[in-house]
Formats: structure tokens, sequence, C-alpha cells
């Protein structure tokens, strides 16, 4: 973008605000299912409608969520918070207003501690407030010929809680470091599904840049429209590297909101930020402060799920995994659970954290599944586990028995019985065995006899071949030395 750059060294300031759709079943005011993909305008009712005269009534599980999920962020729940309606016009908000926290939201002073290049960081979480969502416009045609637009207000009233972030993160990295952490511990909670494609989690970012060594920050632009995590992160880029082109040429940076365009990997203005006092926030008359007692709030606490950080440190100590793979295996609280289920299962569970993350997650990757779809159970990749460790099962063999597993989903001992592939460790079967392959190469016998071991590779290998890949490699060995002399 600038190709004749002064010697000044930048340093972007980035600040988040995420829009994160809670789990319930119902909305936040009303009794309306929050069920995606209905039939447009079928979810509705007076309240969610904005229909004069009716009066919403708060949703417990959707408060009792937005608790948990600030308490996972380290923040303080407010005993005492205030619904405050923030009136705007908008096609896809009946009531004319939304009803959000303002100055008393129901928590603050939460953080975050994020990961990148191996430095931990703490990013401040300044609030947490619920509100309610819109419904949606759908536009028909393109943008500069519409044909129609359309209004779904099914949406309206979907209980939301929004996190707004200290502007401490410095670089794009950090900020996407910081949403998949807050993706992760949210999903751990299951306040919840934060599936970006259904829009139950929204970011919108806050962008400044200034001379590093400045303390004074510089004007922000927010960056609307991100809706991966790839878009969020490129889209800072192209912003930090604007917004110093435009500081490089004599300009100044305006405040205003973009719109991150990803086609073309670029954003463009969308309208001048209005300022906070515009609209007219003040208490909302048909609801009481939102009180939460001490009793309540240790209820809740005692409710909470074990958390990411909490469930690696635990994988370490109780199962002895290695950093690397705590870190994987609780990546989602899904695949976390399913290897605790395999380890529990198992006589081995670091080798269980092996067969979970190599074998099975490259076949289920393979095939574009989720562990959630994994055909073979917890429990019988950890009894797989159990007959290795036993050695009751080869490594070749596991190797066999475990894809016999993924297209049936039957147990490996199952698999073993049907198809005869138990391993050999009788030893009367076995001495059989090695006595015919002794008789059958005397050339070797005599390498052995005049010390030349190294044959004894050899004779396993015939021994392995003659039982079809099932004797005891241990015990082959321990009786072909003592029958070799
Ligand atoms: P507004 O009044 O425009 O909503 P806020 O002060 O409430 O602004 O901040 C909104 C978000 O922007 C927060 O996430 C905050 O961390 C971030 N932010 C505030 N100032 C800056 C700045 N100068 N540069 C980048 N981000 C900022
Ligand atoms: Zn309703
Ligand atoms: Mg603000």
């Amino acid at each position: 973008m600038s190709a004749t750059r002064t010697a000044v060294d930048y340093e972007a300031v980035i600040g988040l605000e995420v829009h994160v759709q809670l789990a319930t079943k119902t909305k936040i005011f009303c009794g309306c299912p929050t069920s995606f993909g209905a039939p447009p305008n079928t979810n509705v009712c007076p309240v969610c409608l904005g229909l004069p005269g009716a009066l919403p009534v708060l949703n417990k599980p959707a408060v009792e969520m937005a608790v948990q999920a600030a308490l996972a962020l380290g923040c303080q729940v407010r005993p005492s918070s205030i619904f405050a309606r923030k009136n705007y016009f908008y096609p896809d908000l009946p009531k004319g207003y939304q009803i959000s926290q303002y100055d008393k939201p129901v928590a603050e002073h939460g953080v975050v501690e994020i990961e990148v290049n191996g430095v931990t960081k703490r990013i401040g979480v300044t609030r947490v407030h619920m509100e309610d969502d819109a419904g949606k416009s759908i536009h028909e045609g393109f943008k500069d010929s519409p044909l129609n637009t359309y209004v779904d207000l099914n949406r309206c009233g979907t209980p939301l809680i929004e996190i707004v972030s200290e502007p401490d993160m410095r670089t794009s990295d950090e900020a996407y470091a910081y949403l998949t952490e807050l993706k992760q511990i949210l999903e751990f909670c299951g306040v919840s599904t934060c599936d970006m494609e259904k829009g139950h989690l929204r970011c919108d970012a806050n962008v400044s840049v200034r001379p590093r060594g400045q303390e004074k920050f510089g004007t922000k632009a927010e960056v609307k429209n991100l809706n991966s995590f790839r878009f969020l992160k490129m889209a800072l880029d192209y912003e930090i590297e604007r917004q110093i082109g435009v500081i490089e040429e004599g300009g100044k940076v305006v405040q205003e909101t973009r719109l991150y365009n990803p086609n073309t990997g670029e954003t463009a203005s969308m309208r001048s930020k209005e300022h906070a006092h515009d609209y007219r926030y003040f208490p909302e008359p048909d609801l009481l402060p939102l009180k939460i007692s001490d009793k309540w709030l240790s209820e809740i606490k005692a409710a909470m799920p074990e958390l990411p950080a909490a469930r690696r440190t635990r994988f370490i100590e109780q199962y002895g995994l290695r950093d690397y793979d705590a870190q994987v295996l609780t990546s989602t609280r899904e695949l976390s659970d399913y290897f605790e289920r395999a380890a529990k299962a198992s006589a081995d569970p670091k080798l269980a954290a092996n067969w979970v993350m190599g074998d099975l997650m490259g076949e289920l990757k393979a095939d574009g599944k989720e562990i959630t779809d994994s055909p073979i159970p917890a429990e019988n990749l950890g009894e797989l586990v159990t007959l290795i460790a036993k050695g009751e099962l080869s490594g070749k063999l596991a190797k066999a028995i475990f894809p016999k597993m993924l297209a049936t989903g039957d147990a490996a001992s199952a698999i073993m019985e049907r198809e005869g592939l138990k391993q050999i460790s009788d030893t009367g079967a076995l001495g059989a065995i090695l006595d015919e392959v002794i008789a059958a190469n005397p050339k070797q016998v005599e390498q052995y006899k005049s010390g030349k071991t190294t044959v004894m590779g050899f004779f396993v290998g015939q021994v392995m071949k003659a039982s079809k890949g099932q004797a005891n490699p241990a015990l082959v060995n321990q009786m072909l030395k003592d029958k070799l002399g």
C-alpha cells in the first residue's frame, strides 16, 4: 500500500466486541422457541413482535447461562443489574429499541488468557451484558438493484450476551487467539454452540494504530461482518495497513464503522460511527432490576463444568499426558470427553491418547467427520488399547483390526473372536511352530550357534509368518533364545 514509508514503527491496538447466542430453548423475554430454520415468522408472539402493551418476562436459564459465561471469563457478577432500552429504528426490530444493558451490566472486570508464539498474555474483559437479538432482513437481488426485502422475525428476542474486551490486543494473531480461547471457554460451559455459520458467535473488531512507544491511542475504526476466524485476521491485517497508509500520507483516520468484504479482502466505510448517546439509553420500565443473590450465584458456580485450562492441567497430572497432547485433546469439549471415556476404559491412558490423536483423528479427518461422528465408541477404543497393553494384541494386529472397528463399530475382541485373530501366547502352540521353523532352517541355526546372533530377526520373522502375525513377539523371542541355546 505505501511504497514510500517513513521510518516510524507503528503498533496496532485492538479491542473486540463479541455477540454470543445463548443456548436456551426459548427466547429471552417470552416463551417462543429459539429453534433455527423454522418457517419465517412462525416462532413469534406479541412480546417478541413488540406489539403495544405486551410485557417482557425475563428467562431464568438465560440469566444463568450469562452468569456462567461471565464467571468462566473471570468476571465479577453484579448483585443488581439494569436492563436498558437502546433506541434505534430497523425494519427487523419492530419494538424500535433493543433491550440491552448499559451502565449496570450483569458482569464486569474479567480476563482471558491467550498464548501466542509461546508467550502468555492476559486480555481484559471490560463487561458482559445481556440483550435481545433483532430479526433478519433477507434481500433478494443485488445490492445496486434490489428486487425485494423480506423480514423474518423468528430471531427477534433470541438471548445474546455481548462480551466487550479491553483494547489489550496488539496484533491480528492476538485477536485470533483471543476469539479462539473465548469460543472454547463458552463451548465448554455449554452456554452456546458458538456456531459461526449460524451466527451464534459474531465479532466486531475495533482497531487503531499509533507510533510504537506513544501512550495515547489513535482514532479507532470498527470493522463489522467478520463471520469467520480467518476473516477476522485478514480484515485486521488489511485495516492496520490501511490506517498506517492514511497517516503516512498525512491524513487522519476517521472514527467510523467499516464493513469487511471477503471477496476483495478489503474494508470499506459503512457509516460514520454514531455516538453512544444517540441511542438515548434509558432504564427499561417494564423490567425490574436483575437481582442475583449470593445463594443463586453459588448455585450457578456449583453447576459450572470444568473449564478447558483446568482440564488440560488435570489430563497432564491424571493421565501423564504431554503438554501438547493435553492441548490437542482439550481443543473441544466433545474431543476431551471422548478421550477421557477411552482413557478410563483402557489400561494405558497415554497409549489411548496416541490412538485418539493419531489413528482415530486421522481417519475421521479424512472422512470429513467430527469426533461426535466417530463410528468407534470411546469404550471400544479403550478396550483395543487394553488388549495391546496386556500383550493380547500385537501392534501389527491392532493396526489390522482398527479399520474393521471403524467400518463396523464392533469391539476389537468381537472382531478377533470372529476372525480368529487372537494373539498366540500359548507356549505349547508356539513351541510347535518354533520347532518347525528351526527344523526347516538348519543353515541359520548353524550361523546362530557360531555366534551370529543377528539371525534371530530372521527366525522371529519366520515364526510371525508361519503364525499369520498372531504369535506374541516377546514370547517368541524368549522361547527362540531358549531353544537355540
Ligand atoms: P464506543 O463508545 O465507540 O462503543 P468503547 O470505548 O465502548 O467505544 O469501546 C468499544 C470497543 O473498542 C472495546 O472493545 C474497546 O476495547 C475498543 N477500543 C476502544 N478504544 C480503542 C482504540 N483507540 N483502538 C482500538 N480499540 C479501541
Ligand atoms: Zn415471542
Ligand atoms: Mg461502547
